[in-house]
């Protein structure tokens, strides 16, 4: 059973030297426990704050421990009646090819209506994040005008795809490559899209929003973030996803401006998924609908091989993903 740990803490942006495969025998299950074999697994941003140690909304990972995340198997050995052998389940244990869990911790997922991969990416985590974040947390309505930054990613293709699905008015992505840009404008049906490492973000939003914007959906804070607030309107809803941009610094960037959230009456929002599970049965019905009728693209970068999960999250965190990263193991 080949796995992955912690091997050393990143200061800055992480590298291969932080990462350590071992080889372990393959786990018996205990009474309630299963055996999953591993098929697909996550590489979340997120992981990135695990790897330091300070307190936050979930617990650090451990050095020389095992690295955890989202991932779907299927079950190869079962001391629990409710999860039998070959049932396909979603669980929190990727970064290795087999997962020993209690049962009572794994979801039992029908692999046979959407592929593995879709229960980490479009009707997982990442489309629960898009769908909360801009109906329930951001509140946004039909005819308005939506900006989404890290718009080819996981979260952030949904979110300008539901956007769209949900009738506002412009949508406007952002993106780090002019291949991305391209995508979200020809394939996803973004009205359209700048690339922010190519000149001034903030002329460029200011030549794409000439309304103005109404909706933020931020999954990237810092300088973007301080750009779409010279443009929100009045009233405007900022909903606080993320801040990729930040988490490789050892210091953060200011926002300058946040002034403006006075005189123009701006509701800047932070949300964490979790505390939106309660939205998943809605949600999970509503994109199931639009999957089914083919209205929402749904991007996917694939790695494969577990000796290059670390390859695969680091190259995320450079952006060489299109939509969800996920490891095929
Ligand atoms: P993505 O699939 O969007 O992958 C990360 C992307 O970030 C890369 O592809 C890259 O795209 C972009 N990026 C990297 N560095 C920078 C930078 N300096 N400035 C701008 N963009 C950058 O990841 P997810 O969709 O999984 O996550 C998106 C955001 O949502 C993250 O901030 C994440 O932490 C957050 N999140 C929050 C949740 C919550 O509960 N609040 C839940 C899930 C995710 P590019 O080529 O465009 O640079």
């Amino acid at each position: 059973n080949k796995l992955w740990q912690l091997a050393a803490r990143p200061e800055g942006v992480p590298t291969a030297e932080h990462f350590r495969l071992v080889e372990e025998e393959v786990p018996t299950p205990g009474p309630g426990q299963v055996v999953v074999r591993n098929e697909v697994m996550s590489v979340d941003p997120a992981m990135r704050g695990r790897m330091n140690d300070v307190p936050s909304y979930v617990a650090p990972f451990q050095l020389d421990q095992p690295l955890e995340g989202g991932a779907v198997g299927t079950v190869v050995a079962s001391e629990s009646p409710d999860v039998p052998v070959g049932a396909s389940v979603l669980h929190g244990l990727g970064w290795r090819e087999y997962a020993l869990l209690d049962a009572k911790h794994t979801r039992v997922v029908d692999t046979a209506a959407a592929p593995p991969s879709a229960f980490l990416g479009v009707l997982g985590m990442p489309g629960l994040t898009a769908y909360a974040g801009l109906l329930d947390v951001a509140h946004m309505k039909p005819d308005e005008n939506v900006f989404v930054s890290g718009a080819a990613g996981a979260v952030g293709s949904l979110a300008g795809q539901i956007a769209r699905l949900r009738g506002a008015r412009l949508v406007i992505g952002s993106a780090g490559s002019a291949e991305k840009v391209r995508y979200l404008v020809e394939d996803l049906g973004f009205d359209a899209a700048f690339n922010y490492k190519d000149g001034s973000i903030r002329t460029q939003l200011k030549q794409l929003t000439p309304d103005g914007i109404d909706v933020y959906f931020d999954n990237v804070g810092g300088e973007q973030l301080e750009a779409a607030l010279f443009r929100m309107n009045l009233h405007g809803r900022v909903a606080v996803c993320g801040a990729i941009s930040q988490y490789n610094r050892p210091d953060a960037q200011g926002i300058r401006n946040l002034s403006l959230l006075i005189s123009k009456r701006i509701t800047l929002q932070g949300f964490l998924v979790m505390d939106h599970w309660g939205r998943r049965q809605a949600f999970v019905e509503e994109m199931t609908g639009w999957l089914r009728e083919g209205r929402v693209q749904v991007p996917e970068t694939f790695v494969d091989g577990i000796e290059h999960a670390p390859d695969a999250f680091l190259g995320m965190l450079r952006g060489e993903n299109l939509g969800k990263m996920i490891v095929r193991l």
